[in-house]
């Protein structure tokens, strides 16, 4: 996000919108305007369509490849490239029940970071890659973030990506119901390295009791359950293909 200093009447409006404390203000010829820490910014568009700025100061700025990352990964209208989904997640990690992928048995696991508010640094989100590529756990191929992973043996992530800053990344997998001990062990275990929030979600099929196996496992393992989670009545179920 750019904003014109010419256009600009300091009024601060637009700077409590930006989560990522991205707006500051400078003084230019006398004039006290505001601007964009751009190292910062991640190009999410909202303080712009808060329509909030009396003189239309702010624009955002068409960008290339690596930059163009952070509003893709941001900007919930933008549209990834290489899977056409909007967002962050897969179509189904969104809406949870149209592709039949969530099996009995097996478990959509996630680890969504930076969020709230907080934007997460490929470097860091590269470290968590890094530790589930170890186990050896499959990536989601039509995942956004998948697409920046460069080898997905050790998880390294394209190196021209390194200096980009996202409001939230999905990293997403499907893994096998007994698997998801060792997973959640070792994100446990990054944890402690990285340098911003996450959260793990967890999706898996409601067991004969109605209980969620994966929440079960979670709990077991010592994660705080959201109150928030969505549990989906399976009304998309019938138009699924099962695999
Ligand atoms: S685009 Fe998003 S991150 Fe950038 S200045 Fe606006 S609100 Fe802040
Ligand atoms: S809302 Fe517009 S005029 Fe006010 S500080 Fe932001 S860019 Fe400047």
């Amino acid at each position: 996000m750019k904003i014109d200093s010419q256009k600009c009447v300091g009024c601060g409006r637009c700077q409590h919108y930006c989560t990522m404390g991205a707006i500051y203000f400078r003084q230019t010829m006398g004039k006290v305007h505001a601007a964009v820490n751009e190292e910062e910014c991640v190009d999410c568009g909202v303080c712009e369509r808060a329509k909030v700025c009396p003189v239309d100061a702010l624009y955002q700025p068409i960008h290339d490849w690596p930059r163009s990352i952070r509003g893709t990964f941001s900007n919930p209208l933008a549209e990834h490239k290489e899977t056409k989904v909007p967002g962050r997640g897969t179509e189904e990690m969104k809406t949870n029940d149209v592709t039949g992928r969530y099996r009995p048995g097996f478990v959509g696991l996630a680890v969504e970071m930076g969020r709230p508010g907080t934007g997460a640094k490929m470097p860091e989100i590269e470290k968590v890659v890094m530790a589930l590529a170890a186990l050896g756990v499959e990536f989601e191929t039509k995942n956004p973030l998948t697409s920046l992973i460069v080898d997905r043996k050790t998880g390294k992530m394209h190196p021209e990506a390194m200096n980009e800053k996202v409001l939230s990344a999905i990293i997403e997998m499907l893994i096998p119901l007994d698997q998801v001990p060792r997973v959640l062990q070792a994100v446990k275990k990054v944890a402690a390295e990285i340098n911003t929030v996450f959260s793990v979600d967890l999706t898996s099929r409601a067991d004969e009791n109605g209980l969620s196996p994966g929440a079960l496992l979670a709990a077991e393992h010592g994660y705080k359950i959201s109150i928030n989670g969505k549990t989906n009545l399976g009304l998309g179920r019938p138009l699924a293909r099962e695999v």
